[in-house]
This record gives C-alpha cells, structure tokens and sequence, in this order.
C-alpha cells in the first residue's frame, strides 16, 4: 500500500491492553509510511492490523475495498506488549504495507495432479516451495493459474461482485473426464462439487476476462483433445488467450504415475493443431488465440514465431514469448577490443544454451573477450529438468571451476523474487566465495546481457515475474 501524506493526530486514541477479538485475520504491518495516519498513530513495522470498521479483514483486497468507503476505523495491535490502537482515515491512505496480501491463509489446491511440480520436488528445500497455491486472489493480484476446484460459492460470488478479472486458469482439458483423471482432486477438498466442471465454471465466469493455459502430456490430453479444447475455449468471448505448455518433469518422481516427456515429432505434433488453430483465429477472432511455449519449439526443432506473433506477450510468464522478448532489443554498439582481456561465463539451462550461443555471436568478435555459454545440467531436480530458472546454486558451484573466469553472469529467473537468493538458498556471495570469480546478473534481455559482458557491472533490477519462488511459479506453471 501507499501511504498517504496527511497527519491525523486527531482520529487516533490509544487503548490500553486488550486481547484481540477472536474472529481476526492478524495483518502483519511491514511499513508505515511517516505523516500517515498509522503513523501519528503510533503504528510502526512490526506491528498487525486486526479490523477495519469493526470487520476482520480476509486479505489486501477486501481491505482496499474498505478503503473505497472514505471514512474507516482500523485498529492495530503491537503484538509484543498487546498495545492496541484505533485510528481513522478519512478518503486518504493509512499509510500501512503488508508482508503478505493473504491475511486468513492461501486457499490450497484440492488436486493431486498426475503431473504436480511439487509431488516431484526433492526433499529439503524451504517449506514455502512446497505449498500448493491455488488461490484465486493471488490469481488475480499476480496472475498465478488456478484451478478453480476448491472455490466455495461465496468465493463465485465474491469474484464476480468484485469483478476479480482478469483471472488466470488452468484448464487443462474442457473433457470433463479426462480433466477429474488427470486431476484427481480430493473429494473431501472439493467445497462444492460443481467447481470442479469446468465448462459449467467458464460459463458462470462469463463476465470475467479469462487467462487460460493447458499442460499438455504426451499421449493424454494433446491430440483431438487439445483440438476440442481449442474449439471449446474459442467459443468464449471472455477468454482472452490460451497457452500451452508440455508437461515439466523431474528425476524425483515417486509413487506417481509414470510420465515421460514430448518427444521430437510429438511436438511438432502440437505445433501443428497449434499453428492451424492460429490461422483460424486470426479470420475470425483478428487474434491467434493460442500461444505454444517456447519449449514446444526447441523440443520439435522449428523456428520461433516473429516476436510481434506473441501479440504483446500476454502469456510471458508460462514461458510463452521469453526468448523472442528476450532477444527483442539490439545489441548496443559494440566495441572492437576490450582494454583489458576477459573471460566471461553465461550460466543457462541446457535447453536456452544454442539459443543464447547464436545471440552473443557478435559478441566473439571483440578483441580480448573470452565468451562461453556453458550449459549447465541440472544436478538439483535431475538432467530431465532443462530450463534454466530451475537452476540452484549447487548446479553452478559443481560445473564451473573455482577461478576459470572473471565473470559469471547468471539469469535473473535463478534469483527469488526480490532477492539475491537461490532456489538452494544460496546466495549470488556464495557463487562469489565459492568460485573465486565475480558473479552478476546479466539481465533481462540481450542488450542488458552484453552491457553486463562488456562492462562486468551486471542488471540488478527484479527479475520480470512476479513470482516468489521458482518452484512456486512452475508449480503455478502446472496447475
Ligand atoms: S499441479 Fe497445482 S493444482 Fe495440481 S496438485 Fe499440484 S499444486 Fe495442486
């Protein structure tokens, strides 16, 4: 939230201690902004928001619809010493933030997909890598995919009351039987047993602009599926665009059911019913509707659509567009000769490495510059996992020499969100430490990667996806 400017010394009182009332969803205070009204209230960091106009606030989105009102009365509590305070705000910002948007818990799947990203993690990671989101609110704050099985509904209505849109869902499959055997919900989980149709869902969430995507596994639900699919999606005005994107597997599956990944001419398999539901689409919808990721064309072999075929990038973050936004911008006006000779490693995954070895080619003809993409296998969730997100710090710290370089530049997507941290927890310092070599981020793009070669001061700004973990986003990935 942003603060507000004005003081408000008048609106507050200080209570003495009192215990909270039972029905609260305490909101962990991470900031007030100074001049705010919290703030002349005494409201500081660390402390938890209870109520606003006397109501237990469920999340950040309720609690800007109570702002909507104008005239509120919220009341905190520092919960060391179980101080209180109430204080109002009048058409103005109480100048607090949250650590969390979420105050009454994520909303957890009801599934156990077949496919599941987080059954097949291993074991030993941060416990929040393995929570299985599938909240609508989060949907539509950060564009994480939900399935829409566990919606109570109280929580359709709340979605279309408040007009949550656009929201992002996994669909996966419009054939009803085939979604409840790929998806295997629980039944116990499941809060109304309607939710779990998801054509009778995409018809109550008319009114709303829908994200769709389908993770499509070999042999399953590709074929006269997707095509059905495909026809039954298009039939929505509502539904803005559909992604697809093949299963992600791991080394660590166990007791699941036995899948494999696409091969060569299954892909371009996909491709094919992809691109011929393209041509469709534009005739009739003036869009192309359907968006393969870029997975699909490394693993069939063909060549990329042109960047302007991903009409925006509306579907980024399921990995639908990333290399042509990736290479979109023009190499900066290189020099011919470096003044003092360097060697410089790009860390990737193995399937963005050819790509990225014909982008820096230009790159090869600087004097003094020593370049190498070095394809790293990933060692942490096994060599069947490819893509380089999912890298840890132990994949870079096993498969590069300490000392064999000047300079590693690592991917943003390796970073969670926000922070120079690893999916392993390690740190960009403890690449540093480790391979007695600087170790930056080289960028979003291409000409911020070449700046990052040639100047060894990397782009440190936020990965582009606003996702809190690497997990957490292919987990929303598979959903
Ligand atoms: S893929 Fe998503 S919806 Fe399915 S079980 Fe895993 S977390 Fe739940």
């Amino acid at each position: 939230m942003n603060g507000g400017t004005d003081t408000c010394l008048l609106h507050c009182f200080v209570m003495p201690l009192a215990a909270p009332p039972k029905d609260t969803y305490p909101a962990a205070i991470s900031h007030v902004h100074e001049g705010s009204p919290a703030y002349s209230a005494g409201v500081r960091a660390g402390w938890e928001l209870l109520r606003v106009n006397g109501e237990a606030v469920t999340d950040v989105l309720a609690y800007r619809r109570e702002l909507e009102r104008g005239d509120v009365m919220l009341l905190a509590r520092d919960p060391l010493t179980e101080e209180e305070v109430t204080f109002t705000a009048s058409w103005e910002d109480p100048g607090l933030e949250f650590s969390e948007v979420i105050f009454d818990g994520l909303k957890l799947c009801a599934n156990k997909c077949e496919f599941c990203y987080v059954h097949q993690m291993p074991k030993g990671f941060r416990k929040s890598l393995y929570v299985m989101d599938d909240d609508f609110r989060t949907s539509f704050l950060y564009g994480s995919f939900v399935t829409l099985t566990n919606l109570s509904e109280r929580d359709i209505e709340r979605i279309l009351d408040e007009n949550l849109s656009p929201l992002y869902v996994s669909v996966h499959t419009a054939n009803e039987d085939l979604r409840r055997d790929m998806m295997k919900w629980w039944r116990l989980k499941v809060k109304d047993p309607q939710a779990t149709r998801i054509r009778g869902m995409l018809e109550r969430l008319a009114p709303i602009d829908l994200y769709t995507q389908m993770v499509l596994l070999p042999g399953r639900n590709d074929g006269v599926h997707l095509d059905e699919t495909l026809e039954h999606l298009a039939s929505y005005d509502n539904i803005q665009a559909v992604a697809c994107v093949p299963v992600g597997l791991t080394d660590h599956r166990r007791n699941l059911p036995e899948l494999r990944p696409y091969t060569p001419d299954e892909a371009r398999d996909v491709l094919r019913r992809v691109h011929a539901f393209q041509k469709r689409m534009l005739q009739e919808r003036g869009t192309r509707f359907i968006f393969a990721s870029d997975e699909f064309y490394l693993l069939a072999d063909e060549p990329l659509p042109r960047g302007d075929a991903y009409e925006g990038f509306p579907m980024l973050e399921n990995g639908v567009g990333m290399i042509q936004d990736f290479l979109g911008d023009a190499l900066p006006l290189l020099p011919t000769r470096l003044e003092r000779p360097r060697k410089v490693i790009l860390g990737t995954g193995k399937l963005f490495a050819p790509v990225l070895e014909r982008a820096v080619a230009p790159l090869r003809e600087i004097e003094g510059l020593t370049l190498e993409v070095r394809a790293l296998k990933n060692r942490t969730f096994g060599e069947v996992t490819t893509v380089a997100g999912l890298l840890a710090g132990r994949d870079f710290l096993t498969q590069i020499e300490p000392g064999e370089a000047d300079l590693l530049l690592v991917s943003p997507n390796v970073l969670k969100y926000g922070t120079e941290t690893m999916l392993d927890e390690r740190t960009l310092d403890d690449l540093r430490l480790g391979l007695k070599m600087n170790v930056e981020v080289g960028g979003t793009n291409l000409a911020e990667l070449a700046q990052a070669v040639l100047t060894g001061v990397g782009e440190m700004h936020l990965p582009q996806f606003g996702f809190s973990t690497h997990a957490v986003k292919e987990a929303g990935r598979q959903h």
